[in-house]
């Protein structure tokens, strides 16, 4: 199996524009703390919907909180027992607020909620506590036994010690993900996909279920932790009466009820094999569930519900559970339809080698969506727009769905005003007018080209395994992605199907990029480390590679002015034909499955930092004070009844806070927890 699918990158850049929303009365600011600013977002065009529709959401978003123990538990499997006993320490506590060490548990049990777990969501690394142990120790010999997550037949003692482990040894499980080269990345990474064994176990064993010339293969070991009992290997299956049982029955108690007010047939069928693959984990069930949810185009109302996505998972096999309930925004569609029924001349158009084009594009059903509810590994931090189903021969045969969440979009786009990013990284008045303008549209293009067109272009040669290029695939997947999406916003054909109004809107999006990859996405790496995400490798992969290959004739330059380093951009054309001939390049590198090529260019270009220029934007940055990661909290729904106790209508509250929810969710939604 291989993943496309992705998340388009957090918009870091401010845009003043009023195309949207601005006179939203919507309080978008939740919280902040550590690296971490969590929003709020609208759900603009919710009363218009019809109420089957409103029940329909409300179920759907009731199967997907019930989600949010299964992805804190593949995260780590320690994590669960950890956030109930941080949450009764929390809300049982009796002693001084202001207290550093109380402040400092505060702020850790909010890490650990937007992390789902006890690794940062982003860079995977162990949160280090602001707290002593003998705080915690204390704290815990406070609460009462009923208050603890103690397993059957373990004692306070022991949950303690294991517990302290977990928080203050900074050498165990001290990664979530570890893709370092030369490592056993599954001994090494701490996710619980995987217990007690290594990764040549687990790749001997997928690699003896794998059927040569299976031009059908099923996402192998995607609903599935991996064990060793008895010596032998075996796979504990997510599924009704198998590992994950007692979420996975909630969420299909209102996946069950969803069904019932379903938009049309197909829908409904479409939740019904959900269900059947939830109740027996067959895999070929889950692809049979996945071609009937890529053929839905019809419905408004649409959802992703299950283990979807694998950069969790060090070998990208691993499904981590998530959901996210959405309905299309038809306006503003237009767009995304414009551009999917082009998608032919795109292809027949790039600048790649003949011999990996698609004669025919199938199928790329592209809209955009207005987000209702987030959760599992969509919440709190969010994708921006979304290309599904992730098995290649389902998407060749069947196309997939191609989402941009504009509602998300627009907070961040919101939420960024005024925040001084442009003026302290932008030398340029023309640059930031530019930006001003149109980035927020730009934006929004390249996300609707990487999802909608970027990842479904191209095609492997016959024969060649789609999971070649190995750890390093996610990443040349994102850079191909990208590439194809930059490359494109700058083509007069956007201008043609009136998509930019500008010709030179695109430059606001390439300067970004550019500042982006080179210096800015930085100020979310810790001093010393490397970059290890796939997004943050893709983004320095093309920045670095355009700006060597530039050099000669000075495309990009570094300029300094008041000792602060700034970025200039001398020859856009030049630079748009870098980007074809990097594009023309990975796609070949894909095509062909040339796994030293793909290694070879991502270590060169992707992953060593320049520590003068790291450490200049991480004091840059920290003057600004504006968060590196955001994530939202969600609206509540709740269902009013009539006298009779059936729903009349679906209400949404937009005022409850970050800690607020995290609690209600620990409470009310959570199946897994003791
Ligand atoms: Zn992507």
């Amino acid at each position: 199996m291989k993943k496309t699918f992705i998340m388009a990158g957090i918009i870091a850049l401010a845009s003043s524009n009023m195309t949207n929303a601005a006179n939203s009365k919507l309080n978008y600011h939740a919280d902040s703390f550590a690296d971490i600013e969590v929003l709020r977002y609208d759900v603009p065009g919710f009363d218009k919907l019809s109420l089957n529709q409103k029940k329909l959401i409300y179920f759907l978003t009731e199967a997907a909180i019930q989600g949010r123990d299964i992805l804190t538990d593949q995260n780590g499997k320690y994590n669960i027992a950890l956030r109930s006993t941080l949450e009764a320490i929390y809300t049982n506590y009796k002693g001084d607020k202001k207290n550093p060490d109380y402040l400092g548990l505060e702020k850790y049990l909010k890490q650990v909620w937007f992390a789902n777990g006890i690794h940062h969501h982003y860079s995977m690394d162990k949160f280090k506590p602001d707290f002593s142990q003998k705080f915690f120790e204390a704290q815990i010999k406070k609460l009462s036994n009923d208050k603890l997550p103690l397993a059957e037949g373990e004692n306070v003692k022991d949950l303690v010690a294991t517990l302290s482990r977990v928080i203050f040894d900074p050498d165990f499980m001290n990664k979530r993900l570890n893709q370092a080269k030369g490592a056993d990345i599954i001994l090494t990474s701490a996710n619980n996909f995987y217990q007690d064994v290594n990764q040549k176990e687990v790749e001997d064993f997928y690699n003896a279920l794998k059927k040569p010339n299976d031009s059908t293969p099923v996402s192998y070991g995607l609903n599935s932790q991996v064990v060793k009992k008895d010596g032998k290997i075996v796979e504990k299956v997510y599924r009704i009466n198998g590992m994950y049982s007692p979420a996975i029955e909630k969420i299909v108690f209102w996946l069950n009820k969803a069904k019932e007010v379903a938009e049309n047939e197909v829908q409904k069928e479409t939740i019904n094999k959900l269900i059947e693959y939830y109740t027996t984990g067959d895999l070929k069930t889950f692809d049979d569930y996945s071609i009937l949810w890529a053929k839905d185009t019809k419905s408004q109302v649409d959802f992703v519900n299950g283990f979807i996505e694998s950069y969790g998972d060090p070998l990208g096999m691993k499904g981590s559970w998530e959901s996210i309930v959405n309905f299309k925004n038809l306006e503003a569609s237009h767009r995304t339809e414009i551009i999917s029924s082009n998608a032919q001349w795109f292809e027949d158009n790039s600048p790649v080698d003949a011999r990996f084009k698609k004669d025919k594009v199938k199928g790329v059903s592209a809209k955009v969506i207005t987000a209702c509810i987030l959760a599992g590994d969509a919440y709190p931090a969010t994708p921006i727009g979304i290309n599904l189903p992730n098995a290649n021969w389902i998407r060749a045969t069947y196309g997939s769905k191609s989402v941009t969440i504009e509602n998300i979009t627009d907070a961040y786009d919101q939420a960024s005003h005024g925040n001084g990013f442009n003026e302290e990284f932008v030398l340029e008045a023309k640059d930031r007018e530019l930006m001003d303008k149109y980035l927020f549209i730009t934006d929004n293009l390249h996300t609707d080209l990487h999802e909608c067109l970027g990842h479904g272009s191209g095609k492997l040669l016959d024969g060649v395994d789609s999971d070649a290029l190995k750890s390093y695939g996610s990443t040349l997947e994102e850079t191909r992605a990208d590439l194809f999406a930059l490359y494109y916003l700058a083509d007069p054909k956007l201008i043609e199907l009136g998509l930019l109004s500008n010709k030179d809107a695109y430059k606001a999006e390439y300067y970004k990029y550019i500042l982006n990859g080179l210096m800015t996405q930085l100020m979310r790496i810790e001093p010393g480390k490397d970059i290890e995400e796939s997004h943050m490798r893709n983004r320095k992969l093309i920045a670095e590679w355009v700006y060597e290959k530039g050099a000669k004739d000075n495309v990009i330059e570094y300029v300094k002015k008041n000792g602060k380093t700034y970025l200039k951009i001398n020859d856009y054309n030049k630079l748009r034909e870098l980007f074809g001939k990097l594009l023309a390049e990975i796609q070949r590198i894909k095509s062909e499955g040339d796994y030293e090529a793909g290694k070879n260019i991502v270590e060169e270009y992707a992953v060593k930092v320049d520590q003068n220029i790291h450490k200049e934007i991480l004091e840059r940055y920290a003057k600004l004070n504006i968060a590196p990661y955001k994530g939202f909290v969600n609206p509540v729904y709740t269902a009013v009844m009539d006298k009779n106790g059936n729903i009349q209508d679906i209400t949404l509250d937009y005022t409850e806070g970050y800690a607020e929810q995290m609690l209600r969710y620990s409470k009310d939604y959570s199946p897994l927890t003791k």
